[in-house]
């Protein structure tokens, strides 16, 4: 009660804290709206698939009952409804444990052209299925980063599958791989850089900024024909920033995209520290 009295008192004779409180509510009120349109969005896009495999069971129970021929095709396409159930709710998953543990600094020691290797070849039936190619490209002696081996390995994963998915058929995914000196505040520093090619459709620029929202798709026909799910890239965003990086997006319609990742190098130790070690 009394806390409350001197608060109001302040907050009389000095405007600028009620416009402080004021701005909080607007933010708060923000996160809590996006948290509203996520659910909702989510909810929808389970909805969709959800409605179809309900609709074929019940024309399955009914009019289809004795159609062996029916039949066989509405069970193919349930199961692939039942599919992207599964991966959305696996990327929802996904999404809400990297953000959990966004500000959590990452614990392991990597070198990213094994993240980069693990990934393309996970995807490399993918590709050739669609006559795609995965080249990887890596400067010699890159430094080490500092990294969750695990989300790195989904992050590029969910760059592959999209030059694959968005990528030209039997065109080529290239992935190359440098490391760059700079002088920071805090003197020499350097980064590793990582980029995925493609040479497909390409993304109106218009569309660039809006990339990295959940569910955001350039078209939402084409991405859910390839089996996406709006989530790939939200996922990117999240871990790049975990790791203090930073991506980079250049793309041309009719030519293809290419997504850049910087990351923070692990310092080299010198002999002198190693010797200090020892
Ligand atoms: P999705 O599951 O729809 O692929 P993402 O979050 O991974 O979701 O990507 C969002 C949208 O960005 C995609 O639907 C697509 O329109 C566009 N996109 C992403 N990567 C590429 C690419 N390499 N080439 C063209 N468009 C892309």
């Amino acid at each position: 009660e009394r806390n409350y009295q001197a608060f109001t008192a302040r907050v009389s004779t000095e405007p600028s804290i009620i416009m402080l409180l004021m701005h909080d509510l607007t933010s708060i009120k923000r996160t809590e709206q996006m948290r509203v349109d996520f659910i909702a969005n989510a909810s929808h896009e389970l909805r969709t698939p959800l409605a179809a495999v309900a609709g074929f069971i019940e024309t399955l129970k009914g009019p289809a009952r004795d159609d062996e021929e029916a039949r066989e095709k509405f069970l193919d396409i349930m199961a692939v409804e039942a599919e992207r159930m599964r991966r959305l709710i696996e990327d929802l998953l996904s999404l809400t444990r990297i953000e959990l543990n966004e500000h959590v600094p990452p614990r392991g020691e990597v070198a990213l052209e094994e993240v980069i290797r693990q990934a393309s070849a996970a995807l490399s039936p993918l590709a050739k299925a669609d006559g795609i190619s995965i080249v990887v490209e890596a400067a010699p002696d890159l430094p080490r980063i500092s990294g969750e081996r695990d989300e790195l390995v989904q992050l590029f994963q969910n760059l592959i599958h999209n030059a694959i998915k968005y990528g030209r058929e039997r065109g080529e995914v290239k992935i190359a791989l440098k490391q760059q000196a700079a002088t920071g505040r805090r003197g020499p520093e350097a980064f590793v850089i990582a980029s995925v090619k493609d040479d497909g459709e390409g993304i109106p620029a218009e569309a660039i900024p809006r990339l990295t929202e959940r569910f955001y798709r350039v078209d939402v026909k084409r991405s859910r024909e390839r089996g996406g799910t709006g989530l790939g890239l939200a996922i990117v965003k999240h871990i790049v920033n975990r790791h203090n990086g930073k991506m980079q997006i250049e793309s041309r319609v009719g030519e293809g995209s290419t997504f850049t990742i910087t990351l923070p190098a692990l310092k080299k130790q010198t002999d002198a520290s190693v010797t200090e070690l020892l």
